[in-house]
């Protein structure tokens, strides 16, 4: 048991957090309030080499392990105080992208990963659909037939995060019916292959900086070698691949968040005054510092030791469903907390906190909701 990091990986910490200081916090407020997505800051994180941290170097990337890039989250989202293109840049570089770094061939690896790597192109994952979100497997109804040398995609996908500025999505569809979820197979989805459309763009409660749509499937042609892994293979072994990254990646934006507010709430607490002293002194206020700082460490060291086991190749079913579930309900009390120690402030778009507050909704119910966590950890027990 070692508790300290490597003074490499702190020094990387806090550079991407002065990146995210830099670059994306002065303009979060304005793009959160007009839902604007900001190419511009798309393309310096590619040049910062956030985009493809975690490929293999001789693809563009850095060749970051799960724990390197679980603490580069962390501080991009504690600086950026941007859920979004936290969000944005998790399903890009691990859910968009990590099944082709995982099970892709080489070719694919080829095609896809230097472009994916500087941002030039985007990824996403194509897995919910209308109608299939917990029970992806069971009720996806996104078909795949084989005809001469193509696939020919039908059905429609739901919730996609970068949906309307994404070139490359990985999707999911139903290949052999009756084999349920061993009857599912993982395509890569070109923008401009036939028959591909993307729906509207979807207008959120939070992570209003990311970009969601819908993705259709009309007769859509995909050539036979941009499926991933065997037919079939698709939820069991590339889905299964890729889960427990994001279960443990995509978390660390929660980590980031409280810290950011439990900074913040500290600093305004010593400055705000009330009946003649700081508010900070009232013993109710030092509660909620107290109980979100806990939260915090116990967050922070449940999704390290996710990380960890990925690193080390042990499967982390459990763990990451712990860390996920603990993490996202810790960061929601986090934000009410933080917000009430900001009074009416919290109210108001222009502190932090109220944009925290709207966007780590989400952490509870994407990915897995907490429930479903709650089954796979009773499931494996
Ligand atoms: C902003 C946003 C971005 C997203 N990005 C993506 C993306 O990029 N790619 C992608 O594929 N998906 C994405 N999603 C989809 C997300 O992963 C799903 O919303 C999530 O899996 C839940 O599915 P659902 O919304 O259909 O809810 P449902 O599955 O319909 O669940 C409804 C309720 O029933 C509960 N429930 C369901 N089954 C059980 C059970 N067995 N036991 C107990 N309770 C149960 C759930 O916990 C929940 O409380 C995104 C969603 C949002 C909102």
């Amino acid at each position: 048991m070692n508790f300290s990091l490597p003074s490499e990986l702190v020094d990387f910490r806090d550079s991407v957090k002065q990146f995210a200081i830099q670059h994306v916090r002065p303009s979060s407020e304005e793009r959160d309030l007009t839902e604007h997505w900001d190419p511009a800051i798309w393309r310096k994180m590619g040049e910062f080499g956030l985009l493809g941290l975690c490929f293999p170097e001789e693809y563009g990337g850095q060749g970051a392990d799960c724990l390197t890039t679980t603490i580069a989250t962390e501080a991009f989202a504690e600086g950026a105080t941007d859920g979004g293109v936290t969000l944005a840049w998790g399903a890009h570089t691990i859910i968009g992208s990590m099944p082709i770094v995982l099970c892709g061939t080489q070719s694919h690896k080829d095609r896809y990963l230097r472009k994916l790597a500087t941002g030039e192109w985007t990824a996403g994952l194509g897995l919910t659909e209308p109608g299939s979100g917990s029970d992806a497997a069971g009720s996806m109804e996104t078909r795949a037939v084989k005809k001469g040398d193509r696939w020919i995609l039908n059905g429609t996908k739901m919730f996609i995060t970068n949906g309307p500025i994404g070139d490359v999505f990985i999707v999911m569809a139903v290949t052999e019916k009756k084999k349920g979820p061993l009857g599912i197979s993982v395509f890569i989805v070109e923008k401009n292959f036939p028959g591909f459309s993307v729906g509207k763009k979807l207008k959120k409660m939070g992570m209003r900086t990311s970009t969601t749509s819908e993705l259709i499937f009309q007769d859509c042609e995909v050539p036979e070698e941009n499926m991933i892994e065997r037919m079939n293979s698709g939820f069991l072994r590339v889905g299964k691949a890729t889960l427990e990254w994001e279960r443990t990646v995509l978390v660390a934006s929660a980590i980031g968040s409280m810290q950011s507010m439990l900074d913040e709430s500290i600093r305004y607490a010593k400055n705000r005054r009330q009946f003649g002293e700081p508010i900070a002194r009232f013993q109710a206020i030092q509660e909620k510092i107290a109980k979100v700082r806990m939260k915090l460490d116990a967050s922070r060291l449940l999704l390290y030791k996710s990380a960890v086991m990925k690193d080390k190749g042990k499967p982390a079913p459990i763990e990451s469903s712990i860390a996920k579930v603990h993490a996202t309900e810790a960061v929601i009390e986090a934000a009410y907390e933080m917000g009430q120690v900001h009074g009416g402030y919290c109210f108001i778009h222009e502190y932090a906190v109220e944009r925290a507050y709207r966007d780590c909704r989400l952490g509870t119910l994407g990915g897995g909701t907490s429930e479903v966590m709650r089954s796979i950890i009773a499931a494996n027990l």
